[in-house]
């Protein structure tokens, strides 16, 4: 019977069918319901890895044993794995091998909106790009066939509105795939006298590739009424083509998109007055197509910045706008990013903000939200502030420079970036805000958390201890909630001319406490109030962000709101008229 699933449900729906044995992942956004869901299928095991890389490494090694295995990560994390992508491409696998690569285009969340696609390019593997949740399901099946037949890592580009869109598919059964028997084999083991002949095997395998991609059916010629336009177009391009033109253009709708298939655009060119490459962000079809000698247009008309849809198309290709609805947006109260009411952290962030010629480097988790500097990448809040520490000290201008991180991104690479400061005798100070989970993509369990994917209690991994058998001489672990132990904190940290750790240790606001959190931290089950006789509107407890905390212009009072209070108690911290307490239940 039909389910209507998203495509990350039938991603993992058909990596099951596929036979798959063993799935890895770190979360991220598009990418993370695909491990999730996955738990559903106990034939599977599957499993939070504490990076890209190190989920990509442990599908290889389940392939090389003879298992059918998958690697999921968002487009970000495929720059993390890239490193044993590259090899894998040469060694090939033994049980098939897929790695589903989700882009995110329009950043909807994300740092930036590369285009993966040229990571099959790069790395010379096969790829193929679903454009619906069948698709997505179909095509996982047939990458698995893909991988083992011509001996090669396949990869599956989504995009965000093919991984949370939901569409009908026809689910089928798993089929049992026996393990590969494991035979020791010089290709597992590339030293360059042997990657020498894997590279000529690799280039013929493209070769091989490129005759399926112009022989399969999920390229497909769909003629229009009449042949005057040609559109190319693969993924989600193809649902907003078809929405603007109908069936007015003919569409050469290309699942397989590396290695393209030559021949068949050549044959499509050739029946069309004009032929128009509709994708999103790079012209990575229309430059191959124009290489081929084909002439084409595209990116000259259509955005290459930013998700497509229906609308943008109409009014880049034919001039066509939809009408507007007037409305009065002075109405509409700007409001910045910010930390969850009631989020621990804020505790310290409040008093960061208070440091004087310090310069803070952060990176991508929801602390990112606080108050930053700069910000790069997963893990480079602490080398960024180690080499930006290094070129101020040259000059004279007292700057100070604190790296800031969560847990999950510490074990992911960020204790790599705490090594070279340590290594190279920085005086940055560093700080962990440790949640106990993986918040910023939705709570995720980490080594640090005590459970693994599948709910299994694990070993509970120490930041503290690990930072110290990295050579940290000075750590400090405290409660964010205390502003006084921030600040402490924070001067004790600036004092040093080497590297030194702060710790601030509290749940995620938003995490559901388990019987070890509240063992260690309570029960979360307080909410505060503001005495309205008490309170003179000064505002200073509006300063410490929390959204908590509404302030009434007419009145020249501030409120709580209940619905969002925690009880933390930053806010009563700050008051100076002690207007905040406990509310009575
Ligand atoms: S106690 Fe204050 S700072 Fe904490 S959640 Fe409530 S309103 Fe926000
Ligand atoms: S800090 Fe206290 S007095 Fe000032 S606005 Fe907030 S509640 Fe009112």
């Amino acid at each position: 019977m039909k389910q209507l699933l998203t495509g990350n449900e039938a991603i993992t729906r058909g990596a099951w069918e596929a036979g798959v044995r063993f799935a890895s992942a770190y979360p991220g956004t598009p990418s993370t319901e695909i491990l999730e869901n996955m738990t559903a299928y106990k034939e599977v095991y599957s499993e939070w890895a504490p990076n890209e890389k190190v989920a990509l490494e442990a599908a290889i090694g389940a392939s090389f044993a003879g298992g059918r295995a998958l690697a999921s990560m968002k487009h970000v994390g495929v720059n993390v794995a890239a490193d044993p992508l590259f090899t894998l491409s040469y060694t090939g696998i033994n049980g098939g091998l897929v790695l589903i690569s989700a882009d995110d285009p329009g950043l909807h969340s994300s740092q930036d909106e590369q285009d993966n696609r040229h990571y099959a390019r790069a790395a010379k593997l096969g790829m193929l790009e679903p454009s619906d949740s069948q698709e997505s399901l179909d095509m996982i099946k047939l990458a698995y066939e893909l991988s083992e037949k011509y001996d090669t890592p396949m990869m599956v580009r989504m995009t965000t509105r093919v991984c949370h869109s939901k569409s009908l598919v026809e689910p089928g059964e798993r089929v049992e795939v026996p393990l590969v028997p494991y035979v020791k084999k010089d290709k597992f083991n590339p030293v360059p006298a042997i990657s020498k002949h894997l590279h000529v095997k690799v280039e013929q395998r493209l070769k091989d590739l490129e005759e399926f991609s112009n022989n399969t059916p999920i390229n497909f010629i769909q003629w229009g009424s009449d042949r005057k336009l040609g559109i190319v177009c693969a993924g989600a391009a193809y649902q907003y083509a078809q929405e603007v033109y109908g069936d007015s253009a003919s569409y050469l709708k290309l699942g397989f998109t590396f290695p393209l298939p030559g021949k068949k655009i050549r044959e499509f060119a050739a029946e069309v007055e004009t032929l128009l490459v509709i994708e999103e962000l790079d012209p990575f079809m229309e430059d191959a197509i124009k290489a081929m000698g084909i002439p084409c247009t595209g990116k000259d008309k259509i955005p290459i910045v930013g998700e497509l849809d229906p609308d943008i198309l109409r009014l880049s290709l034919l001039g066509q706008s939809n009408p507007v609805i007037e409305h009065d947006d002075s109405v509409v109260a700007a409001r910045p990013p910010l930390l969850c009411a009631g989020c621990p952290h804020r505790g310290f962030f409040h008093e960061v903000e208070k440091l004087k010629n310090v310069v803070v480097t952060s990176d991508i988790g929801c602390y990112g939200l606080a108050p930053k500097d700069i910000a790069i990448c997963m893990g480079g809040g602490f080398s960024v502030a180690h080499g930006a520490q290094k070129v101020f000290n040259m000059g004279d201008t007292g700057k100070r420079c604190l790296g800031i991180m969560g847990d999950s991104t510490f074990f992911h690479s960020g204790m790599t970036s705490m090594l070279e400061a340590i290594y190279n005798n920085s005086n940055v100070l560093l700080t962990i805000v440790d949640n106990r989970i993986t918040g910023m993509t939705g709570h995720q369990e980490n080594p640090g958390s005590g459970l693994t994917l599948a709910g299994e209690e694990s070993n509970v991994t120490s930041v503290a201890e690990v930072a110290k058998a990295l050579g940290m001489k000075h750590i400090k672990v405290i409660n964010p909630l205390n502003l006084k132990e921030c600040a402490d904190a924070l001067k004790w940290g600036m004092g040093f001319d080497e590297p030194a750790l702060i710790v601030t240790r509290w749940p995620c606001a938003l995490k559901r406490l388990t019987a070890p959190d509240i063992e260690e931290f309570g029960p979360r089950d307080k909410k505060n109030c503001v005495d309205q006789d008490k309170c003179i509107g000064c505002r200073l407890c509006i300063k410490t962000g929390c959204p908590a905390l509404e302030y009434y212009k007419d009145e020249k009072k501030v409120r709580i709101n209940p619905a969002q209070c925690l009880g933390c108690d930053i806010c009563t911290q700050v008051c100076p008229k002690n207007a905040i307490a406990r509310e009575e239940n």
